[in-house]
């Protein structure tokens, strides 16, 4: 059965590479074409709109940027709405609000299909690697039907609930990280200014409870001075915007999103946007007057 695949970005790319390894047929589109060519190169077929992926396949995959991206290549002109055959799957990969998931849903089963979120972690290696964390929400046999597919883009595919609750793992996921680099950032910081080697800290707490996944891929960079992404603070900031967008809809206290969104965006401001999320650092020593290194 021809996969649908929509979106070959950064993310999308490699992980329709490592469906047509392992002996997918692809039928991909993008509003990039350049991107659409290097597919072809690798053996899919071009579509030239969205519609036509759907008219083609009944898996369809999407890894968009955000939920205005995900509305319009399902329900906008051309979108996937205008040909999705009975009984597909829509696989939606990409990280947006929640409730966007669901108003989108209810729109696709009117449509005689099913719509599944399924958000990942792990970021750009682990895409070309196929071993990125997949979170799924919708209905069990939907997912039951791409769960195999899903495996071969990552090494952790779990369906967490129904409709949304995909994203709200994600979301979650993303609230963990940022809480534990700007953790991580104020404590270095402090270090600093009171003259004790930030590096050696981390060296003497990174094996006791403070010690995380967080810490060691990012304390390394950030005491060299290196914000190269990784995962830029445009993104995290587009992240943190769904928590809170989500959380208002959920009635869900989020006073430390609400605090780091505020430090990115002033970071964004004076033109890091493209910066490392562990950057974030820059934030703290700007106002602390001092740079924190090994
Ligand atoms: P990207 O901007 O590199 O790629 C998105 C692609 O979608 C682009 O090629 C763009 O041309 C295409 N596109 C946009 N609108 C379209 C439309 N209407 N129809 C068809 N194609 C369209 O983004 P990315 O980094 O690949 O991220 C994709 C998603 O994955 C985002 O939600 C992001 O938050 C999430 N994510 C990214 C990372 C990461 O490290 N980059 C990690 C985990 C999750």
């Amino acid at each position: 059965m021809d996969i649908g695949f929509i979106g070959l970005g950064i993310m999308g790319k490699p992980m329709a590479k490592n469906l047509i390894k392992a002996g997918y047929s692809l039928v991909v589109y993008d509003i990039v074409s350049k991107s659409v060519e290097e597919l072809v190169a690798d053996g899919a077929v071009a579509a030239t709109s969205n519609a036509e992926v759907a008219s083609r396949c009944k898996i369809i995959i999407t890894m968009l940027p955000n939920s205005p991206h995900v509305e319009s290549a399902v329900a906008g002109p051309k979108g996937i709405l205008e040909g999705l055959q009975k009984d597909s799957i829509i696989v939606d990969m990409s990280s947006i609000d929640p409730t966007v998931s669901i108003a989108l849903s209810k729109k696709v089963e009117a449509a005689g299909s099913a719509l599944l979120d399924a958000p990942v972690s792990g970021g750009e290696p682990k895409a070309i690697d196929g071993t990125l964390a997949i979170m799924v929400g919708g209905r069990q046999e939907a997912f039951d039907a791409v769960k195999d597919l899903l495996a071969k883009m990552g090494s952790s595919v779990m369906r967490v609930g129904d409709i949304g609750s995909g994203n709200i793992a994600k979301l979650s996921n993303q609230i963990m990280v940022a809480a534990n680099i700007a953790g991580m950032s104020e404590a270095l910081t402090l270090a600093a200014k009171a003259g004790v080697n930030a590096e050696v800290v981390f060296q003497a707490v990174r094996k006791g409870l403070a010690g995380s996944t967080v810490l060691e891929a990012k304390a390394p960079m950030v005491l060299e001075g290196d914000y190269k992404p990784g995962f830029r603070i445009e993104l995290h900031i587009k992240d943190l915007a769904n928590v809170l967008a989500a959380a208002k809809t959920y009635e869900a206290p989020v006073p430390l999103s609400e605090i780091i969104i505020e430090m990115m965006k002033t970071l964004q401001a004076q033109g890091h946007g493209a910066d490392d999320h562990g950057g974030l650092i820059q934030y703290y020593e700007q106002q602390a007057g001092t740079v924190v290194r090994k």
